[in-house]
């Protein structure tokens, strides 16, 4: 029988996965089927229970499902513990191993793709939600000169600028700051992980925190120009990104995971890419 996956999340009809991992298991000439999975809300274990019944190997994990994933897990990866989600699952027996692929997808986009190097760098993350918490422990495996979260909610920043600091043993200093509280202060790399640009709004940001040279990457993707990218641009950044890249590198690194092969991103997100105009 072919080997079954699956992302579940509710709503699932947006869902990119079944597009990238059928093309990664093409160009990888490895036979998969994958499928969307609307679970009810309340309804995420059972919907999984269900799957691992009918053979299923490993699932994707969206929105809002990341928590109960990370509930429903019998052995969880440090990328799941430091991000406290999970995204990616695999079924082994009784087991259900999980790992969240957000974080490493973004650095493996923004170093390998992107060739920006994070090393020795000021890093700005705008939002301290999950994509935040998710990007923290790659990021500061990449030994940044810097990195300062900033959130509307000032006390998230500061929770997870205490976990980055942590993970990082003091070595990099980390800030958790309220916008307000940026002042005149500038970055090499500027990440938009809050969910702003999905309302098509922006983060009270002002233009002049792009240095010289800046990385401006928003972590929402298919949405052309988004007011955060506009902003950076008119500062006149012109190393601007979405987080097409992302989505592929997570994706990749999930079905490694479940294959033991790492497929070519390339195709899939030229296929995906939203013209940034
Ligand atoms: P969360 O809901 O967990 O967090 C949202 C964050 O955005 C919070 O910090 C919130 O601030 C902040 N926020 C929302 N609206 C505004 C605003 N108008 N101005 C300033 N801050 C705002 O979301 P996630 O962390 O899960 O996702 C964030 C983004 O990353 C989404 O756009 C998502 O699509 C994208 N993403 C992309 C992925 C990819 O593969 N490319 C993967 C995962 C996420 P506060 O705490 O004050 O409410």
């Amino acid at each position: 029988m072919t080997d079954r996956y699956a992302v579940i999340g509710n709503p699932i009809e947006q869902s990119k996965s079944p597009l990238i991992h059928t093309a990664f298991a093409q160009v990888c000439g490895q036979a998969i089927d994958y499928t969307k999975l609307l679970a009810p809300l309340g309804g995420f274990a059972s919907a999984v229970d269900a799957f691992r019944a009918a053979g299923g190997r490993g699932m994707n994990v969206t929105a809002p499902f990341k928590l109960d994933a990370f509930a429903y897990a019998t052995d969880l990866a440090p990328s799941a513990q430091m991000a406290g989600a999970v995204n990616a699952m695999k079924f082994e027996g009784d087991k259900v191993y999980a790992e969240n692929f957000d974080g490493v997808g973004l650095v493996r986009d923004v170093v390998h793709n992107l060739s920006c190097p994070i090393q020795g760098r000021r890093i700005l993350i705008l939002g301290a939600g999950g994509a935040t918490r998710g990007a923290l422990m790659p990021i500061m495996d990449q030994q940044p000169a810097e990195l300062v979260i900033v959130n509307r909610t000032v006390a998230k920043a500061e929770e997870l600028a205490a976990l980055a600091l942590a993970h990082g043993a003091g070595s990099i200093p980390v800030g958790g700051i309220g916008y307000a509280d940026l002042g005149a202060q500038t970055f090499d790399l500027v990440f938009n992980a809050t969910s702003a640009s999905l309302k098509t709004e922006l983060p009270p940001l002002s233009a002049s925190v792009f240095a010289q040279g800046c990385l401006a990457y928003d972590l929402t993707y298919g949405k052309g120009l988004t007011p955060f990218l506009q902003l950076a641009k008119q500062a006149g950044v012109t190393h601007l990104a979405d987080g097409v890249g992302m989505l592929a590198e997570q994706a990749a690194e999930a079905f490694a995971w479940w294959r033991g092969v790492r497929p070519d991103t390339r195709a899939v997100i030229e296929r995906l890419t939203v013209p940034l105009v």
